[in-house]
């Protein structure tokens, strides 16, 4: 069992963490801060899998520090607060997301977009005062009271926490660039754990909702199942071809290498396409149609703590949560194994208080 290296912290904390490119995990203790006055700690209940969780596993992104500990998308129960903290009490639903600190005092975090604060810190891989963060697939956490969210209390706890980071993720940038219009045509680009929530939104904001995915085996599901209006599977010519020109706004959540060139054909005069995934290299930008069609490419990171409340209240009066797959802490490495072969429906979500209560 790997050990953490830093400097020991007062709480001993147990979980799963990544030590190399494997994309594996194996059992880890670890060691955490005590709850100080502006702390809650949580006992985590459930955490979502998401792709990111993988490409920092595998340290696609050359920023790994390992022994990792991913998960970002956190439910738990509040089981010891700080003297400061007013918003919170034992026993409240809570969820945290992709970041635990940030500085507070910039000009991104004074306009709550604490999401671009330069000092952000993330829920885990993070240097953290001497030490580093770790995630939700583990027992506990200590997260400061500004980055800890209420949790509606008619969401079901395990089918909502993916909305902590895939829920926030895609209605940022729908909100930001104005892809919320009633009537006008989102194209949602891969359908995973982001994917399937964008529709969701979308439908809840009135869109019309075709799906753009290398999985014909998905078509069914996502009309029948999801709510999309339509379906085309982008590597068909044909299709592509027959929706040249027909969709209004394009959320981009494809997780691996690709060409943006089709999806821009797809967009109408005026067209936005929002780039939501973190493919490893580079995507290459073709000019030509950006300029012959006044087109807008567009990028955009989770979203500030008011906004991801305001995410998570939208979703507890939409009814709006994930469709998940549910499973223990020792099934995540065949989960992660499926995840990247696309091979979800459409979020894992670990079961996590149910897997160490037993150990
Ligand atoms: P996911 O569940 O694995 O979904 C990604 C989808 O992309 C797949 O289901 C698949 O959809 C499609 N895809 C995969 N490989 C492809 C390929 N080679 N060519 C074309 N399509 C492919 O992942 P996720 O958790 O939704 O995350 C998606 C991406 O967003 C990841 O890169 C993740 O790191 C990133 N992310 C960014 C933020 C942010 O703040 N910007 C936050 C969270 C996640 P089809 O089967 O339909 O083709
Ligand atoms: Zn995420």
């Amino acid at each position: 069992m790997a050990k953490s290296y830093e400097t020991e912290l007062p709480l001993k904390a147990f979980g799963w963490a990544g030590t190399d490119t494997s994309g594996t995990l194996s059992p880890f203790n670890f060691s955490r801060r005590e709850n100080g006055d502006d702390d809650v700690t949580l006992k985590i209940l459930f955490c979502g899998v998401c792709h990111s969780d993988l490409h920092t596993l595998k340290n696609d992104w050359g920023f790994t520090t390992y022994p990792v500990v991913p998960g970002h998308e956190i439910v738990g129960e509040v089981t010891k607060i700080g003297n400061n903290v007013k918003n919170f009490k034992v026993g409240d639903k809570v969820g945290v997301g992709v970041m635990v600190e940030s500085c507070q005092t910039c000009e991104n975090c004074q306009q709550d977009l604490e999401n671009y604060c330069p000092k952000l810190v993330f829920t885990y891989n993070s240097p953290y005062n001497g030490t580093r963060t770790y995630g939700g697939y583990s027992d506990f956490v200590v997260v400061h009271q500004r980055y800890v969210l209420q949790f509606p209390a008619n969401l079901p706890l395990d089918a909502g926490a993916p909305l902590l980071c895939a829920g926030i993720t895609v209605y940022s940038p729908m909100k930001y660039y104005g892809m919320t219009e009633p009537g006008k045509h989102l194209g949602v680009a891969g359908l995973g754990g982001l994917g399937h929530v964008a529709i969701k939104f979308g439908k809840a904001f009135g869109l019309k909702v075709t799906v753009i995915s290398t999985s014909p085996n998905k078509k069914s599901e996502a009309i029948d199942k999801l709510g999309a209006d339509s379906f085309i599977v982008s590597n068909d010519p044909e299709q592509m071809k027959a929706a040249t020109g027909t969709i209004d706004y394009i959320i981009d959540t494809i997780s691996a290498d690709h060409s943006v060139l089709p999806l821009l054909g797809l967009l109408k005069l005026n067209g936005k396409l929002v780039t939501v995934g973190l493919p490893s290299k580079p995507l290459e930008l073709p000019v030509f149609p950006l300029v012959a069609g006044r087109k807008l490419i567009g990028g955009s990171n989770f979203g500030g703590i008011k906004e991801t409340q305001e995410m998570l209240d939208f979703c507890g009066k939409h009814n709006i949560t994930a469709d998940i797959e549910l499973i223990k802490m020792d099934q995540i490495n065949t989960a992660m194994e499926r995840l990247s072969k696309a091979d979800v429906k459409y979020r894992f979500v670990i079961d996590v208080a149910n897997s160490f209560s037993s150990l």
